[in-house]
């Protein structure tokens, strides 16, 4: 760790042909520095001075996004996605009427005793219910626009990938799309039927999704920059 003025930082010296200073916010939001190897440090504080204004901005931003980031509570007044809209959470406990959640008038009530789990689960339970009658409808809408025939039809709770499509055409998809957009949702449905006719990423597999889609790379580049904010 260097320190400059108030500025904090870690120093990465490269032996590569990297040519510049170059500033990153690091996972705790700390500043690191990244330097040609033989540059004099006397060198790197006056850069760090000179870009304080964007450091202190980033650093900002980065603690920010990590906390609307963090695990779930399932607590009043925190936030949930539901087709790419966010609505705040009101938790309640009446053991005599239904347990579980309900999205009514841009609120979602949560009737739950208080246990993370169990409110996890009932979350869970909501939004897979969502997705088997939203994305199967997609799923029937696309399948006839583009005449191709999906076997069977699954909502999973696969963390790591939003849609799949198997050997003999089983689509899956995660119950997490439905915090995303409805296009979102719309390309990831497209992406998967063209699996039925392209077993893989090639050019021609994205031509045919181009052809059912000309936007599908800004769902594709949405889908990227707002997966951390869908966690559950
Ligand atoms: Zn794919």
């Amino acid at each position: 760790m260097q320190y400059y003025e108030n500025i904090s930082y870690t120093l990465k010296k490269s032996r590569k042909r990297r040519k510049t200073i170059s500033l990153q916010i690091g996972d705790k939001s700390e500043l690191v520095v990244a330097a040609p190897h033989f540059t004099p440090i006397s060198e790197i504080n006056r850069f760090v001075q000179e870009k304080q204004n964007w450091i202190s901005k980033a650093i900002q931003k980065h603690k920010e996004r990590v906390i609307k980031n963090k695990a779930k509570e399932y607590i009043t007044g925190e936030y949930f996605f539901y087709l790419g809209e966010s609505y705040p959470l009101e938790v309640f406990f009446e053991p005599l009427e239904n347990q579980g959640v309900v999205l009514w008038n841009n609120n979602f009530y949560l009737n739950a005793q208080e246990d993370k789990g169990l409110r996890k689960h009932y979350f869970v339970l909501w939004y897979k219910k969502k997705a088997h009658k939203y994305i199967s409808e997609r799923v029937d809408f696309y399948s006839r626009m583009l005449k191709l025939q999906p076997g069977n039809l699954r909502i999973t709770s696969a963390e790591g990938r939003w849609g799949s499509c198997s050997e003999d055409n089983n689509l899956a998809f995660s119950f997490k799309l439905m915090m995303a957009k409805p296009e979102v949702i719309d390309y990831v449905v497209v992406h998967e039927l063209m699996h039925i006719q392209e077993k893989n990423h090639s050019a021609g597999f994205w031509h045919l999704v181009e052809s059912a889609m000309p936007q599908y790379k800004l769902q594709r580049r949405w889908l990227k920059d707002n997966n951390s904010k869908f966690t559950l």
